[in-house]
Parts: C-alpha cells; structure tokens; sequence
C-alpha cells in the first residue's frame, strides 16, 4: 500500500491511498482543478479513482465532492450526516458508510469510526490492504478510549497535530473560537497528539505524520518537538513524527518497496 498527502490543514485536505492498482481518495478538501493538478503531478488523475472517502461535512473537507462525483463519476462515502449535506444533495454517486460495518473498495478495508466534532457525522478511517495499515485521525476534540485500539499496530498513522495551547490562548482569534477550537468537539492539541500516541505503548505506529496543522497557532517545528516531548517521556523516542506540509509536492510513504506505478516523493 501508498500513501501520498496532497493537502493538510484547515485550506484543504486530501490523501491518495493505492494499493494494487486500486486508488482511493481520502478527503475532498481540494478545488476540483487543484486535484488534478495534485493528481497529475503523481501520474495519476481523478478519473482513475475508484473512490472518494470523506470524514465529515466541513469545506475543507468536503467541497470538492459533488465536483468529482459530478466529472468523473466518483462515488462519495461517507456517514449519513456528511451525505446530507446540501452540497451533495441530488447527486446519484452517493454511498454511506456505517460505524462498526468495515467497507471493501477493490484491495483497501475502510473501518469508520466516530469522532468528537462538530461535523454532522464525523467519522475517521482504519484502511487495510496488502497486510499494511493505515489510520487518518483529524478533526477531533480529544480521542476517546474506545478509539484506542483502531490506532494499535498501524503502520502509518496520520493524526492531527492542529495547535500548540500556549500559541492558540494567546492568539489573535475571537474568543468563541479559541473555545471551539480547544474544545471536546474541535481540535487536536500537539500534546493531546502525543499522548494519544504514547498511549498505544508497545502497539503504538511505526510511522506518524502530523495533520491539520494551524498555521496561526502552530508550526510543523513546534508540532514535532512538543509531540516528539511527550513520546520520549513514554519511551517511544524511536518514533520520529513528521509534519505535514499544508499543500505542494505530494508527500509519499510505501509499505514497502514495490514495483512504482506512480512516483514516490
Ligand atoms: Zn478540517
Ligand atoms: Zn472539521
């Protein structure tokens, strides 16, 4: 299995997940022209996609959408909430995804698990294929417990690593969002990240990138350090988290050296 991110961040995300020919989109957070530019740039386009995955019903998540099942008949999964959205509303590509009920799109297993957000529905994915794991966590106040063991034995986790505490209080955002951003249904604190991690012990990822990265209340240097603090203090040094970049040249990860249909960045 592949693993590019094209887009992180509160402007828009995207993933391409690939694994034997089949290629999945992960978020639609993208303008239709800028994905497949995104796309292109790996060789691939969005007419090679065998489907679109979608957390919840926010812009930067969802926008590009109805664009992409719209031109290329891409079908959208999603939880209900997110498929009610007006944006989506009439469209005939739609496929919902339920908690608890794993979905096979050619090689990948999507699991959806809920999240704390104030999305309509919000979901994140454990996505299977080829005996590797991935995880995208984003967009969730805090993880509850029960979240826990879809973040075990990943070979790649992606978790959001939105804001640094001190940076976000004393910030220039109007107080009501500081609340909501910090609250049980906002974002992911950089510590809150680590301790996740730190929580997985003996079972934690062997890969971790960083997502959702505020660019008022964060930087990809202070996400590593502060997460990075935390793992050291639990023992897991070892694990050296990356940011994610919030847009440009495609950042890859490969389960493991495989015959390259699309270039590896
Ligand atoms: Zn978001
Ligand atoms: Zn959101």
């Amino acid at each position: 299995m592949r693993v590019w991110s094209l887009a992180s961040g509160s402007s828009g995300n995207a993933y391409l997940l690939e694994a034997d020919g089949c290629q999945v989109l992960v978020e639609c957070g993208l303008p239709l022209p800028t994905l497949e530019a995104a796309l292109g740039a790996l060789g691939s386009s969005p007419g090679r996609l065998s489907a679109a995955l979608v957390t919840h019903d926010h812009g930067d998540h969802l926008r590009g959408a109805r664009p992409l099942a719209d031109a290329y008949s891409v079908p959208i999964y999603a939880s209900a909430g997110t498929l009610a959205h007006p944006s989506l509303e009439g469209c005939a590509r739609l496929r919902e995804l339920r908690v608890g009920e794993a979905r096979r799109i050619g090689e990948l297993e999507v699991r959806p698990f809920r999240v704390p957000h104030d999305g309509a529905e919000p979901l994140a994915f454990r996505i299977e294929a080829q005996g590797a794991s991935v995880a995208i966590v984003t967009d969730l106040g805090y993880v509850p417990e029960s979240l826990l063991p879809c973040l075990q034995d990943l070979d790649l986790l992606i978790l959001e690593a939105n804001h640094d505490p001190e940076m976000l209080w004393a910030g220039p955002y109007h107080p009501r969002l500081k609340r909501r951003i910090a609250g049980d249904l906002g974002h992911l604190s950089n510590t809150a990240a680590g301790q996740t991690v730190a929580a997985c012990g003996d079972r934690a990822p062997r890969q971790l990138w960083l997502a959702h990265l505020s660019t008022v209340n964060n930087s990809p240097a202070r996400a590593v350090e502060q997460v990075s603090a935390v793992l050291r203090a639990r023992g897991l040094g070892w694990l050296k988290p990356r940011a994610l970049p919030r847009a440009g040249k495609p950042f890859g990860w490969a389960s493991r050296p495989a015959a390259q249909q699309l270039p590896l960045f």
